[in-house]
């Protein structure tokens, strides 16, 4: 039986953060035995930020190398750029012949990053969520394992879907599916900075290739407040933030031992932020050492992409052919 499709990516603005890694990054891991896994680096959807042809270069190598040194395996999955793909962008041509100003306009991140660069509201942060389509149908990903930031992005994904298929009278393209390993909901990793969620545009995001020394810089320097004041009060978002991290890296006990003294009203934050900033440490310390491996190693990078290139080129080519067809492309002449 052919194993169902799976599709996910991540852009190569910066390093992958703990977010990127506990809201996706894992899922990759555990799905790829199982799947038919293709994992990308997203290097046209981060030209919606202007970055310089420097920064898209090493960005690029960043993320296949942490790809690679979380243990994303490259016999198992299919590791590719974008760009690599051609097909991608044909696809997204078509699909936007068929995307609403209404629609677009309408998303929250793309309110959101009119709101966070208001200079540069361009028509590749509105047109995002049919990019992010056309990755998803080109390869006819039955899931895809994305955050919970994404899940509106993943919706429109699935409209988009169901009326190409509506319009040409053709199951061409699965509906994809949000997917989260083990069927929990979609995690929200959040930020230090007390309300919302871990991001790189936000500056509030600890890196996987962080060293020891900024990681405990940061996580000391986390917002928290002066303090319960009554017996097992509600905690306010940005203690239950570092509760949620806590959650995340740290043992159960560790987490009920503090949760115990917050409720007696007797936690020292500090303590609290110490052991969290060890944990977290203890995560990401081998991760940061294979990437520092790794990055020295260009043939290898360069071997993982172009076979990746190759493979997702394959499946990109079949579909976009269908595509083509079924939209009336005929060679006439
Ligand atoms: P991005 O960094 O925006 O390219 O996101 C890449 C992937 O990481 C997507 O699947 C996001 O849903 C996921 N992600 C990013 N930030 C978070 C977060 N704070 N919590 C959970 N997942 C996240």
């Amino acid at each position: 039986m052919n194993k169902p499709t799976v599709l996910s990516g991540i852009r190569p603005t910066g390093y992958l953060h703990l977010g990127n890694y506990f809201g996706a990054v894992q899922n990759f891991i555990r799905m790829q035995d199982d799947f038919n896994c293709f994992f990308f680096i997203a290097d046209i959807h981060s030209l919606t930020t202007h970055p310089t042809p420097e920064n898209l270069q090493s960005g690029v190598k960043q993320v296949l190398a942490e790809y690679l040194a979380c243990g994303i395996d490259p016999e198992k999955a299919t590791i590719f750029i974008q760009s690599d793909v051609p097909e991608i962008s044909e696809l997204y041509a078509f699909l936007n012949m068929n995307a609403y100003l209404g629609e677009l306009e309408r998303t929250t991140s793309f309110k959101d990053k009119a709101r966070q660069q208001p200079d540069n509201v361009n028509a590749g942060l509105l047109t995002y969520p049919v990019l992010m389509a056309a990755d998803i149908l080109i390869h006819k990903a039955d899931f895809v394992p994305v955050g919970k930031d994404q899940e509106q992005n993943l919706e429109m994904a699935r409209k988009f879907a169901k009326r190409f298929n509506r319009i040409y009278k053709k199951e061409i393209f699965p509906i994809p599916r949000p997917y989260t390993f083990g069927g929990g909901d979609m995690i929200k990793v959040p930020g230090l900075d007390g309300s919302g969620k871990m991001g790189k545009s936000e500056g509030n995001a600890i890196n996987l290739y962080e060293e020891p020394k900024s990681i405990r810089k940061k996580v000391m320097r986390a917002v928290t407040d002066s303090g319960p004041t009554e017996m097992n009060q509600q905690k306010p978002e940005a203690i239950e933030n570092l509760f949620t991290l806590m959650d995340i890296v740290s043992t159960p006990d560790t987490v009920a031992h503090f949760d115990g003294l917050y409720n007696k009203c007797e936690i020292r934050y500090g303590d609290l932020k110490k052991l969290l900033a060890e944990d977290i440490i203890a995560y990401t310390s081998p991760i940061r050492e294979r990437i520092i491996e790794i990055l020295e190693d260009d043939t290898y990078l360069a071997k993982v992409a172009k076979m990746g290139a190759e493979k997702a080129r394959e499946s990109a080519v079949k579909t976009l052919q269908e595509v083509k067809d079924v939209i009336g492309f005929r060679k006439l002449f």
